[in-house]
């Protein structure tokens, strides 16, 4: 078994010019050679505009197929394009994981108008004022699509509320339509986070809930997609993915692999998520990047024993993706907090080379972001390739210091050259003796990101002192495996 190693192939400020499909197929080859054996890919369904990044969606049903919002492509091409993309990916050994839009919809085709009751932003559960009517943008009858796939028009009924009166033309005020109430098992965060934007998907309607599931069927016969990546899961009833997981398995007869963005710093909303939903998904490690983000801002002031503090991959390791950074994380987006760019590499290693969690690789930290003034984390090429190649084996850790951390892998019989020894360190540089195993006595060990350019001998009793550099990390590997990565690296 070799290990997995997620990517997101998108960032939030690519520009719109239609080729991204067609770049995701050409790159296919060197991503599956980097060591990459899935892609997360950006939403591809018609949102509201052209430029849009993808997640406000308009139709689900139109990949980039139909005169819809003034365009037939997307953002990122057509539909043509987008599968084409995924049988290449998929036939280099590149697993496709589509970003799944289902908590909102916006750009709706007419008004209509509707009772409604107004509450409070900060406290959902909180009615502020009695019913009247408004007019809303909650006719989807999708014109340009004109039936095909689907015949299902969404109109208020499949929603539960909104932010916006026509009438008055003023935003800010939430509505929830007459007769409804906000779904009750989503986050708690002001009073009931069902509401996120646009018109609010109504999961306690059984007949969205149908249309939905036959959208999915659609949507993985028609493109062949192997996992789902789920938008703001924490907005939705929790019962809904949990459902739709199990049934689309059952109908689909395949391990669909699902991963579920739950935007929460507190590891107690993470577990709880997840026990609710009876692990029918994993999801991505908040709460480990907040960790780094904060490690990168304190520098030697972050005791790097509490590294691994609250994450999700210490109490849930088999349902945990790492990663480091994403397109909301990124400079000037919502969820701002993106990793200094000293402390990139360290928490690149802690994300690929231990044995727990599945680590997600960010597309501008592996090609770097002229834009942002961001350059590519130096060596992560190399670091991916150790993680598919190397890291293998009993995993050996060593978190007893405030600066200098480090852990071992044994390597084991299935991967030849494998077995290494990662340290570093927050604050100066250091030296630590681990233990990597008796099997290695005798050998040197090089250190990879050439920090360090003195090799080091294994000691008859299978230990050594490893060194790393002030602020770096240093990731030692056998001889063999270090001739073979100056190659390819
Ligand atoms: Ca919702």
């Amino acid at each position: 078994m070799r290990n997995e190693t997620l990517m997101q192939y998108f960032e939030w400020y690519l520009g719109n010019d239609g080729i991204w499909w067609k770049r995701c197929a050409a790159k296919a080859p060197a991503l599956a050679h980097a060591g990459i054996t899935a892609v997360w890919l950006p939403p591809a369904y018609k949102a509201t505009k052209q430029d849009d990044v993808g997640y406000a969606v308009y139709d689900m049903y139109d990949l980039g197929e139909f005169d819809q919002k003034g365009t037939v492509r997307t953002k990122y091409g057509t539909k043509e394009e987008y599968i084409s993309a995924i049988k290449t990916l998929q036939k280099n050994g590149v697993a496709v994981v589509a970003d799944i839009v289902l908590n909102h919809r916006l750009g709706a085709d007419e008004t209509e108008d509707v009772m409604a009751y107004t509450v409070a932003n900060n406290n959902r559960n909180e009615v502020t004022g009695g019913e009247r009517e408004i007019k809303v943008w909650s006719k989807f009858t999708f014109p340009g699509r004109k039936g095909k796939y689907s015949k299902f028009v969404w109109d208020h009924t499949c929603f539960t509320g909104t932010d916006w009166d026509e009438n008055t033309k003023q935003g800010g005020q939430l509505y929830c339509f007459a007769g409804k109430t906000w779904e009750q098992q989503t986050d708690a965060e002001n009073g009931n986070f069902d509401y996120l934007m646009g018109c609010d998907v109504d999961m306690d309607n059984p007949e969205v809930v149908e249309e939905i599931f036959k959208w999915l069927c659609w949507y993985i016969d028609e493109t062949g997609i192997d996992g789902l990546r789920l938008d703001a899961v924490k907005h939705i009833k929790f019962d809904f993915y949990k459902d739709l997981l199990k049934r689309i398995r059952k109908e689909k007869k395949e391990p669909l692999y699902a991963v579920g963005e739950y935007w929460s710093g507190d590891i107690g909303c993470l577990t709880n998520y997840l026990d609710t939903v009876e692990s029918q998904m994993s999801l991505f490690d908040v709460t480990l990047h907040y960790n780094f983000y904060n490690a990168s801002c304190q520098g030697a002031g972050f005791d790097m024993k509490m590294i691994f503090d609250n994450a999700l991959v210490a109490y849930r390791p088999d349902k945990a993706i790492t990663f480091v950074d994403n397109h909301d994380t990124q400079y000037g987006q919502s969820l701002q907090s993106y990793i200094e760019d000293w402390f990139k590499p360290l928490a690149y290693a802690i994300v690929l080379l231990r044995e727990a969690g599945i680590p997600c690789v960010f597309y501008s930290d592996f090609y770097g972001h002229p834009g942002l003034d961001r350059p590519a984390v130096p060596n992560l090429e190399k670091l991916i390739m150790i993680r598919s190649r190397y890291a293998y084996g009993e995993q050996h850790d060593y978190f007893d210091d405030f600066h200098v951390v480090g852990w071992t892998r044994s390597g084991d019989e299935e991967h030849p050259d494998s077995g290494l020894a990662v340290l570093m360190s927050n604050a100066e540089g250091g030296s630590k003796r681990m233990y990597v195993g008796k099997q290695f006595a005798g050998e040197l060990f090089y250190d990879a990101m050439g920090e360090c350019t003195e090799p080091v001998r294994i000691e008859d009793d299978g230990n050594c002192t490893f060194y790393t550099d002030g602020g770096k990390v240093s990731v030692w590997i056998r001889e063999a495996a270090f001739k073979d990565i100056e190659i390819d690296g």
